[in-house]
């Protein structure tokens, strides 16, 4: 049986966490991927209680399970390109470890999610060490956003020459690739290094404040880009592109904070009339 059609979608893995209220990780990660015309697939590594307002809980997922879901994935043979997001425990940072290292030519983005913006921690301690000695240098590049490359090098990271002087540190401590992500500055400054060189992206920082799924949403559309054949440069300034114009067309779903609208490209339906004053009505 072949279904094959002439230009299917390239295939990308997400390895992050669910976020049941769909603003970041694999929910965002997906409708990311869709919006790039790329097909994408997931690896649960927790289950995250939360809503628009906080994080309350979060529950790893066995890191055996982890490791069969991953298998099971690959094991189709059309993945194009791996995202990595939050990974909750040091048992799947190790699984995660193992699994880049044997597939090396696929291109993996390692978004080195250690806290949610909320204030919440999304990785353990022994997590966070491990990523910072061992995960950072399998991975195609990483992308840390201020306060993980300050606690990855210990630089208090909080303007764009501190940001620049981290990223060198972070290559020198082993990662191929960097892209510090500094949303939270005044202008949305991106600084990208790897052992060619450092280059800063300047963009606008647009409303709405308070946004949610950020960093997911930019590891994710550098994924999607590098399984659709981009060079990492240009892969960084589209996604860079891509978060911009999710942002400025945001909509708030709830009473906290406002998820990305991933879908902005698409012409928006018209909503159908609201019936809900009829529903009041006495009946007969
Ligand atoms: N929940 C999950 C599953 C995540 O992966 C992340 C970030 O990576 C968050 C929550 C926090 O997202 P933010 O800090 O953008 O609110």
């Amino acid at each position: 049986m072949n279904h094959q059609l002439s230009t299917p979608w390239p295939v990308v893995l997400s390895i992050a966490g669910f976020d049941p209220s769909s603003g970041a990780g694999i929910a965002a990660d997906l409708k990311t991927f869709a919006a790039h015309g790329c097909y994408g697939v997931a690896a649960v590594t927790a289950l995250t209680i939360q809503n628009t307002q906080c994080v309350s809980a979060l529950h790893p997922t066995e890191p055996a399970v982890l490791k069969d879901t991953i298998a099971a994935l690959l094991a189709d043979g059309r993945v194009k390109a791996i995202k990595v997001g939050m990974l909750a425990s040091r048992a799947n940072a190790e699984v995660v470890n193992e699994i880049l290292e044997s597939n090396p030519a696929l291109p993996s983005v390692l978004d080195t999610v250690f806290r949610s913006s909320s204030g919440k921690d999304l990785a353990d301690p022994d997590c966070q060490e491990y990523v910072r000695e061992k995960l950072i240098k399998r991975a195609y590049v990483i992308t840390p956003n201020l306060f993980e490359a300050s606690a990855m090098t210990g630089l208090r990271v909080e303007n764009q020459e501190a940001m620049k002087m981290a990223a060198r540190k972070l290559v020198e401590m082993g990662a191929r690739a960097v892209v510090v992500t500094g949303g939270h500055l005044d202008k949305a400054i991106d600084v990208i290094c790897d052992d060619t060189g450092l280059e800063a992206f300047i963009g606008d920082r647009v409303k709405p404040e308070n946004t949610h799924g950020t960093g997911c949403t930019f590891s994710s559309a550098i994924a999607a880009n590098l399984a659709l054949g981009r060079q990492l440069r240009d892969a960084v300034v589209l996604a860079k592109a891509y978060v911009t114009e999710a942002i400025r067309k945001a909509y708030s779903v709830g009473p906290g904070r406002v998820p990305l609208n991933h879908f902005y490209r698409m012409i928006q339906p018209s909503r159908p009339a609201d019936h809900s004053a009829d529903l009041t009505e006495p009946a007969g």
